[in-house]
């Protein structure tokens, strides 16, 4: 699995964050995603599909 976060197109809203807290957070400037683990492991698999579904800018994408 791999996880990227586009900071591009994402707006702040943090549900990465509250979905997948070992996986995102956010940068204390403007608040936009960083990824903490870009290969995380299968037991953060539904944590990260949950991020990835609520993600209201479609910034995450999982491989
Ligand atoms: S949920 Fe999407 S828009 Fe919100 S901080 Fe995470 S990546 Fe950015």
């Amino acid at each position: 699995m791999h996880v990227t976060g586009d900071r591009r197109v994402c707006v702040g809203a943090g549900q990465c964050v509250l979905a997948a807290p070992d996986v995102f957070d956010q940068d204390e400037d403007h608040g936009l995603v960083l990824v903490l683990q870009e290969e995380p492991g299968d037991d953060q698999r539904e944590a990260v599909d949950h991020a990835e579904a609520a993600c209201p800018s479609g910034a995450v994408h999982v491989d």
